[in-house]
């Protein structure tokens, strides 16, 4: 209310306070919000140079819009295939898929838990890559004590109502680098710069300011950033909830014959617990499990057929089976119902039918 009364509605203070708590939240020293996470995904591979004739590895079990910001700035996306416990990018797969090309790793924390970052840092290194993290589905989660959003040069958060929490829509990326935030700051303002102190114009009039790259309109409004802001205050709280229902589903499902749960937290893994992603181990009893629970009203989904195999990709020539493991991931998985305010009765609900279809 205090914005909508305001004299700003976007470009105004909200949005650099919202940030300010995001950079904290994340542990870095810049945060720059965007319209969605897609859009900072994209700021990102453009702040990072990418383009033509770069190749960037990116984990084949994601949303599409992970490898879709590669493809936005002119690289190729290679499909990396992914740990079949956690469902996260397998570094030795990424080893694999290096070439004299590789400018970049996008990693992503599937389901909330934090991917490998010591092996992904240690061969970003090694081979003078960049690493992004799409941490989408991770905002909370923490690695070896260290919060996400410290662990790469650039991580994405997503403000989407599904995620750790929201803005209706937006998005954001957290990062220690300087040139990278002045970058992305640019580039959500259609490549215009405003600092005086980085005109090429010397001498500049006070009212001038110059478009030194083509950006875009990528910015998030004040009334979403105040939104951002009360929604952070929840963050923790909102995630304990997801955590100690994610423990109640392990317990209640572990003596369900035919399912293979989610590894719980490790000592080094904290997940966010963005999903509960189960898998049947008979892959072609999973249509069956789905439509079993989808008829009794539990909204239930798939997360995610491999990038590659979506149409769009088959036709840049993408092949198949390319990784192995992501499809077999995906041919078993269902993502049962987590959040916030799920119900104990309700859960339940989801673990009795669950036992009935299995
Ligand atoms: C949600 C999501 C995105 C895109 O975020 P938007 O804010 O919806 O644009 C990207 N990657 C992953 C893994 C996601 O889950």
């Amino acid at each position: 209310m205090n914005v909508l009364r305001s004299d700003f509605l976007t470009q105004g203070p909200a949005i650099p306070a919202f940030e300010k708590e995001l950079a904290r939240t994340a542990g870095t020293r810049y945060c720059a919000v965007f319209s969605s996470g897609t859009a900072a995904l994209h700021g990102a591979c453009a702040a990072a140079g990418l383009g033509k004739g770069d190749e960037v590895i990116v984990p084949a079990l994601t949303f599409a819009a992970s490898a879709n910001a590669v493809l936005y700035v002119g690289a190729k996306p290679v499909f990396a295939d992914v740990d079949i416990e956690t469902g996260n990018i397998d570094p030795h797969d990424v080893e694999r898929k290096i070439t004299k090309r590789t400018r970049s790793i996008i990693s992503v924390d599937y389901a909330g838990r934090p991917a490998d970052y010591t092996a992904l840092r240690r061969i970003a290194k090694k081979h003078k890559l960049l690493l992004i993290a799409d941490a989408a589905h991770s905002l909370g989660a923490s690695y070896k004590g260290r919060p996400v959003g410290s662990l790469a040069d650039m991580t994405m958060f997503s403000f989407h109502p599904v995620k750790s929490i929201t803005t209706g829509e937006g998005g954001a990326i957290a990062t220690n680098s300087k040139e990278f935030y002045i970058k992305l700051l640019a580039f959500r303002h259609h490549g215009i710069v405003k600092d005086r102190t980085l005109f090429k114009k010397k001498h500049a009039p006070a009212w001038h300011q110059e478009m030194q790259s083509l950006g875009y309109n990528y910015r998030l409004t004040d009334i979403q950033a105040a939104l951002g802001l009360s929604q952070l205050k929840r963050l923790r709280a909102h995630i304990a909830k997801r955590r100690a229902l994610a423990h109640r589903y392990k317990k209640l499902a572990s003596s369900i014959p035919g399912l293979i749960l989610p590894p719980s937290d490790s000592k080094d893994a904290h997940s966010a617990w963005h999903l509960f992603p189960i898998r049947v181990a008979e892959p072609s009893a999973r249509a069956r499990v789905f439509n079993a629970l989808r008829n009794v009203g539990i909204a239930v989904q798939v997360h995610y057929l491999p990038v590659y195999l979506h149409p769009y990709y088959q036709k840049l020539g993408y092949g198949k089976e390319l990784c192995p493991r992501a499809e077999s991931f995906y041919a078993s998985e269902i993502s049962i119902p987590l959040f916030p305010d799920l119900t104990l009765r309700e859960q339940d609900r989801v673990i009795r039918e669950l036992r009935k279809v299995l």
